[in-house]
């Protein structure tokens, strides 16, 4: 937990965000600013800043997160027409949130990559 973190904060309930799924590993909650018609967070429960800071036996941690991303395409009813994964890391991807979190947006055609 990091408590100037916002994600550690909807996670901790200090900001109001429906939490529409969580376990051990991560939760999820809807993006603020969506930018397609589905658009989640798939976040940890760790504050884990970059994947440069991850340490060691944190991996899976990483592949519960794809994990969660799949299934939400599935619940959301994404899967077959598609979606995109993203994970911004650093100044330079534009990543305004310090806590990795994976992106999972679809639901509509999405433009290019950048
Ligand atoms: P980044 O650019 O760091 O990869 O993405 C951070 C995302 O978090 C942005 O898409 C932004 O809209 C979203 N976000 C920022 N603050 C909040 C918040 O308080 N609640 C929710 N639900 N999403 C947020
Ligand atoms: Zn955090």
């Amino acid at each position: 937990m990091k408590t100037d973190c916002i994600f550690c904060k909807i996670k901790k309930g200090e900001i109001k965000s429906e939490i529409l799924y969580s376990d051990q590993y991560c939760f999820v909650i809807k993006d603020i600013s969506p930018r397609a018609q589905v658009h989640l967070l798939v976040i940890p429960n760790k504050h884990i800043e970059e994947l440069v800071n991850m340490d060691k036996g944190d991996q899976v941690i990483i592949g519960e997160m794809f994990a969660s991303a799949q299934r939400l395409a599935t619940d959301t009813g994404i899967s077959d027409s598609g979606y995109r994964l993203i994970i911004n890391q650093g100044e330079h991807s534009g990543q305004m949130v310090d806590h990795l979190h994976l992106h999972v947006i679809g639901g509509e055609q999405l433009g290019g990559m950048v």
